[in-house]
């Protein structure tokens, strides 16, 4: 995560690609372009791994891996309807670090950090700062001194809450992205909440087994696989070109070792807003053993309206995906609204 691309020209420079070919069909280019990118990435910085950075084509400003973490200039654009928190995070807040928004199951933010920026990203305007681990050193913490790492105190009213929390049976990790913890780290809030009785189940949502899937390691998958909890993993993957043959292994690894894997997809326009691209990645999940379980309607979250499709389009979509596959490989296609009791079924 060190050696991350952290600027878009950065990003183009390296594939070959001139700044204007990038912009997004429909936004003239202007001498003003530059200053847009830049207030863009001021808000929400660039960070792309290399090892996602590695799949994408140089030379192709529509790639589709490209077109998920290239900062532009559309993302300063006032849309209405877009805000700051379209999905009620802030609203589900139970307490530093800890949201409820459906019943028997609450969602931890142990970390602010992120493998890869996603610009769409629904949290990309989320407060993390009352959670202690909001930088990437802090996630990483200090175990190449060999210290011991604890818990930072910012996860203790999570946990004490938990134990308060009867009626929870299913914590579900998420962030920022608790891969991005150190695996002492990670081990360490494990452990506190396998300690509470009444939690049965730890699911995890991670885009690290996608674009670092190397953070997938034996030390990694033993952990998970030893937990009395029964351990899910969701991963986040958008297009089949993000499947090469490390987050194979990295998936493997996981399946191998009894650890289901569920795949989320965001439908995105100009990434996978396509039947055929669509069918591919739910057929290359399936082969692999993982089962496509959502595509999410975009959140409608400011900056990110480039980004949206038509609702009815992504019901031609999964219509189109129905007559192609197997029902188990047809992910719901969703919408998260603020407030509701469930997933939105579109
Ligand atoms: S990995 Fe997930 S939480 Fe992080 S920026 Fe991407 S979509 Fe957002």
């Amino acid at each position: 995560m060190r050696r991350a691309i952290r600027s878009s020209a950065e990003l183009l420079r390296r594939l070959d690609i001139p700044a204007v070919a990038a912009e997004y069909p429909g936004a003239a280019p202007t001498a003003a372009t530059a200053k847009l990118v830049a207030e863009a990435e001021r808000d929400f910085p660039t960070f792309v791994p290399l090892e996602f950075f590695a799949r994408m084509r140089p030379g192709d400003p529509a790639d589709p891996l490209l077109r998920q973490v290239l900062a532009v200039n559309d993302e300063t654009l006032q849309v209405p309807g877009f805000t700051a928190d379209p999905v009620g995070d802030d609203a589900a807040r139970l307490t530093t670090g800890l949201l409820q928004k459906y019943s028997g199951r609450v969602l931890a933010i142990p970390t602010g950090v992120c493998g890869v920026h996603c610009r769409y990203c629904f949290r990309r305007e989320f407060d993390y700062s009352d959670n202690l681990d909001a930088s990437l050193e802090a996630s990483l913490g200090s175990e190449s001194s060999g210290l011991e790492i604890s818990g930072p105190p910012s996860w203790q009213p999570m946990i004490e809450h938990l134990w308060r929390s009867p009626d929870v049976d299913e914590v579900i990790l998420s962030g920022g992205d608790p891969l991005t913890l150190s695996d002492p780290k990670l081990d360490r809030l494990i452990r506190a909440i396998e300690a509470v009785p009444h939690v049965r189940r730890l699911r995890i949502h991670s885009r690290m087994p996608i674009v670092i899937p190397q953070r997938v390691t034996e030390t990694l998958v033993a952990r998970l696989q030893s937990s009395r909890l029964a351990t899910w993993v969701v991963v986040h993957c958008n297009h089949p070109q993000e499947i090469d043959q490390a987050v194979s292994d990295a998936i493997a690894r996981l399946i191998d070792a009894g650890i289901p894997v569920l795949n989320q997809a965001v439908l995105l326009a100009g990434v996978n807003d396509n039947a055929d691209v669509l069918e591919m990645l739910c057929r290359e999940w399936v082969n692999r053993r993982v089962q496509p379980y959502y595509l999410h309607q975009l959140d409608r979250i400011s900056g990110a309206a480039h980004f949206e499709v038509d609702v009815r389009r992504g019901r031609e979509l999964v219509e189109q995906l129905r007559t192609r596959l197997p029902g188990y490989a047809v992910p719901t296609y969703v919408s998260e609204i603020a407030g509701a009791a469930s997933k939105s079924p579109n």
